[in-house]
């Protein structure tokens, strides 16, 4: 069986690990998660960049840096992972749902200004498969309305919009390193923080609500709790992990496009015909962070899963439309919505095997199963 995700070690993760216990310390904020953190801010020319637990964890900082509470809206495209709603609902927020884009499950920018009310707060961009929003509307809009943007940039790590990182266009940026994206580390997540107003309070935030980062720093002469936060930050471990994998980034990246560009080019004999493959708007690059098929009905997708899963392959539908989730519409404050584009990629979306260990023969096997599917 193909599976449809596995993870993989690339490099020294494991000894990067054992020098790290050697070290004689794996809690958090280590030469390890500095290292992380370092690295994507000389990367990607980030202001600051910090390590969390997971994505949903950066998301939720986000929320505490920008004050959400009762009362407040956040804008949060429909289509997407429950953690891009959740961590603003948690604060109290209500949610209202965009559409996706007609060509590409991403938000759809022109549905955006409709939503907006007096009470709204931020708006949620998620950049599905790693393919930019249209960041310059929306930025537009934020500024228009004095808005705060988030880039959930879970699947976006390495890729642009006209040549600018995902994830530092927004005020914040949310990364995952969760085991099914393209650099991984079991759970993991990074904030990046791209509104300098926001720094010395997120390093806070991130040490459960004490001056400990300053005290580090010399800054001042002893920490005490000083405001709100959690324990945010990973241990050592995780960090050495990452770190790893970071050090073969663009050995991955190229490894993942040459499968992508595989699927791509064998598949494209069935686009328009028979279904849709992705679609790529000349703004963003394309860090082949997923390979999708769109099908003509719920029907189809299902039939086609079933039909590789005979076949040895394990091939998955993504996201529920959550502006018709359970929690939401029982939440009290979530209203019916008609969102005709999200519940389309909600039936007929279908994600094929894409990760390191995969073979380009593999690759070709699952493409000209597909084929026949359709013959
Ligand atoms: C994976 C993912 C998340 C959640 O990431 P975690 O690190 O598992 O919390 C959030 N949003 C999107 C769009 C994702 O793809």
């Amino acid at each position: 069986m193909i599976p449809f995700n596995k993870p993989f070690l690339v490099g020294k993760e494991l000894s990067y690990i054992e020098k790290a216990v050697k070290s004689g310390k794996i809690s958090g904020n280590g030469y390890f998660t500095v290292k992380c953190q370092e690295f994507f801010q000389e990367k990607y020319g980030l202001k600051k960049a910090l390590l969390t637990t997971s994505c949903t964890d950066a998301l939720e900082m986000a929320a505490m840096l920008m004050d959400i509470n009762e009362g407040d809206e956040v804008i949060v495209p429909s289509y997407t992972f429950v953690s891009s709603a959740l961590a603003f609902t948690r604060q109290g927020a209500k949610i209202k749902f965009a559409d996706s884009r007609p060509d590409h499950p991403g938000i759809d920018e022109l549905a955006i200004e409709n939503l907006i009310s007096p009470k709204t707060k931020a708006i949620v961009v998620v950049h599905y498969a790693g393919v930019a929003c249209d960041m310059d509307l929306i930025m537009n809009i934020a500024e228009k309305y004095n808005l705060f943007v988030v880039e959930d940039a879970a699947q976006a790590i390495d890729s642009f919009y006209k040549g600018k990182p995902l994830g530092s266009i927004g005020h914040f940026g949310a990364f995952s390193f969760h085991e099914t994206k393209n650099i991984i580390s079991g759970e993991g997540g990074l904030l990046t923080i791209n509104d300098e107003r926001f720094i010395d309070r997120a390093e806070i935030i991130w040490e459960k609500g004490t001056n400990r980062s300053a005290f580090f720093k010399g800054e001042v002469n002893k920490y005490g709790w000083v405001d709100t936060g959690s324990s945010f930050l990973p241990s050592e471990l995780i960090s050495a992990f990452l770190y790893a994998q970071l050090e073969y980034l663009e050995k991955i990246q190229e490894k993942r496009k040459a499968l992508w560009n595989t699927y791509y080019n064998t598949l494209k004999v069935l686009d328009k015909e028979y279904l849709k493959l992705p679609y790529l708007p000349t703004f963003s690059t394309n860090n082949a962070h997923m390979f999708y098929l769109i099908l003509k009905d719920v029907e189809e997708r299902d039939k086609l899963i079933t039909y590789l899963k005979d076949n040895g392959v394990h091939v998955v539908f993504h996201y529920l439309s959550l502006h018709k989730s359970s929690y939401h519409l029982d939440s009290g404050t979530g209203e019916l919505q008609n969102l005709p584009l999200s519940d389309r990629y909600t039936d007929c979306l279908v994600r094929l095997p894409l990760y390191y260990d995969l073979g380009i023969k593999d690759v070709k096997r699952i493409s000209g199963l597909i084929i026949k599917f359709f013959e």
